[in-house]
């Protein structure tokens, strides 16, 4: 089994987007929206932050209270919106219940959309037509590009069906011309079917859900899924140490295509100056 090294490959990529604004001498700036106090959450943006900060991106945090009235938060993005040094505007998810996921993520500005979450954006991304990436899959897609892994032809078997991974994940599959089946919690025989998987992407978010009897031998292996178990430590989706003696090539939980949706993040805040800058078709 050989490692597919998110940690190093996205080192890679957001040197790349690092050099690229050296260059040109540019200053992309990101916005990042925290509402409430998720532990989990405030270490996604410090993480957001680090990349930015490596890259040359300038960042600027809004912190909310767990009590934000919506109207506030779409308030903010207004603002955000209408401010032309801000290139990209992202809302950490999961927002509080008085807040409607939906609302905000309609209310940001399709040109500043680094999540790519947007109806617009998500109706690019099916339509071939896209600029900005959805992040956790496109950073799939970089992984298995640095390591030469062609989907084209393959059976790609994705677990898991959000709006954020599994479903774009078959649309940037889709695009690479491989044979998708999106499985989720409604599937009947995910086992046998995972069994005539080329490639698996794993978005479930259980800890070691995907067991080496659901792996095919020879099999590429993406966990998406961040579980975190009782001692505190991260696990992804699949029993990585039975799962490593099937596959011919996995990702570890963590250093895997965690790193790999900051990396795409990075590249799509460049998109995203670009786009409003008028360097790439509008
Ligand atoms: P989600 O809860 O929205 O989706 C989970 C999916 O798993 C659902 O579509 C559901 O149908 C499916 N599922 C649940 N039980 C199942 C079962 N028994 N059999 C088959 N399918 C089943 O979660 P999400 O936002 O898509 O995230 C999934 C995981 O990926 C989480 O662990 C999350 O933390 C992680 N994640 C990681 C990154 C990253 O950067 N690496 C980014 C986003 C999400």
């Amino acid at each position: 089994m050989q490692i597919l090294d998110g940690k190093a490959v996205s080192l890679a990529v957001k040197t790349a987007v690092r050099d690229e604004i050296a260059k040109e001498g540019i200053a992309p700036c990101l916005a990042v929206i925290l509402v409430g106090n998720d532990p989990a959450s405030r270490v996604y943006v410090n993480n957001k932050k680090k990349a930015c900060a490596f890259c040359g991106i300038r960042s600027l945090e809004f912190t909310l209270p767990e009590n934000t009235a919506q109207e506030e938060l779409l308030g903010l993005i207004d603002d955000l919106n209408r401010d032309e040094t801000v290139n990209g505007i992202l809302c950490q998810l999961p927002v509080p219940k008085q807040i409607s996921e939906k609302e905000v993520i309609a209310r940001i500005n399709p040109k500043k959309d680094v999540d790519c979450f947007h109806n617009e954006n998500v109706g690019r991304l099916w339509t071939g037509s896209f600029r900005l990436k959805p992040c956790t899959p496109a950073g799939v897609m970089a992984l298995l590009d640095h390591y030469g892994i062609d989907p084209d032809g393959k059976h790609c078997v994705v677990i898991g069906r959000s709006n954020i991974v599994g479903k774009p994940m078959a649309a940037l599959m889709l695009e690479r011309n491989a044979t998708v089946t999106v499985c989720h919690s409604r599937t009947r025989n995910l086992k046998e079917i995972c069994l005539q998987a080329d490639i698996i992407v794993s978005a479930v978010g259980k800890a070691r859900f995907l067991t080496a009897d659901m792996v095919p031998e020879g099999a590429v292996v993406l966990d998406v899924g961040i579980s975190r178990l009782p001692d505190g430590t991260l696990c992804g989706d699949a029993d990585f140490d039975k799962v490593k003696e099937k596959a011919a090539w996995l990702t570890p939980v963590p250093g895997g295509c965690g790193p790999m949706t900051i990396a795409v993040l990075m590249q799509n805040t460049l998109t995203a100056y670009r786009i409003q800058t008028g360097a790439v078709g509008k």
